[in-house]
């Protein structure tokens, strides 16, 4: 890393932390030349791999992105978002180490997604799962009025979104 200001290449470590829940070190330097002070963040790259074989990096400007979708017209913030994204990176981080398929990604949206909102949850299983039929809802359904523990306001909330 070089030097903002002179551009050696020269520099000391003063100060470095675990950031991130531990997942990147930032580390503030000085130039050993012009003693400018600088800092600089290091990460380890999460790899997604799509489904045409190509890698790119982890977003989670991405996971907003689909999420926000599914979110449409609800009272979602996005702040719920980006703690929902964060969360999916931890479980990504935690389950599949540096490398992850495209596919899983939507597989760990799904569980912070249901307990942010139902309908948003439903919205997105649909499309990630294929729903094809009214069927294929009912099912759901049934399988998040098992897993719910917030029964009646939910349920409402489910009622509206397939009516
Ligand atoms: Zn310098």
């Amino acid at each position: 890393m070089l030097c903002p200001s002179c551009r050696s290449e020269q520099s000391r470590v003063l100060d470095s932390r675990t950031v991130e829940s531990g997942s990147a070190i930032r580390r503030r330097r000085e130039c050993t030349r012009c003693g400018t002070r600088f800092t600089t963040l290091e990460r380890s790259i999460l790899l997604v791999t799509k489904r045409n074989g190509v890698t790119e990096e982890f977003s989670r400007d991405k996971v907003i992105r689909g999420v926000t979708r599914a979110c449409q017209g609800l009272d979602v913030s996005d702040d719920a978002l980006k703690v929902l994204a964060h969360e999916v990176e931890q479980t990504i981080r935690a389950n599949h180490g540096s490398q992850v398929d495209a596919n899983d990604i939507g597989l760990a949206i799904l569980e912070p997604l249901r307990n942010l909102h139902e309908v948003a949850y439903l919205r997105f299983a649909s499309v990630y799962k294929s729903f094809r039929s009214a069927e294929d809802f009912e099912n759901e359904i049934r399988l998040l009025r098992g897993a719910g523990e917030d029964g009646q306001r939910g349920q409402r909330t489910v009622e509206d979104a397939v009516s």
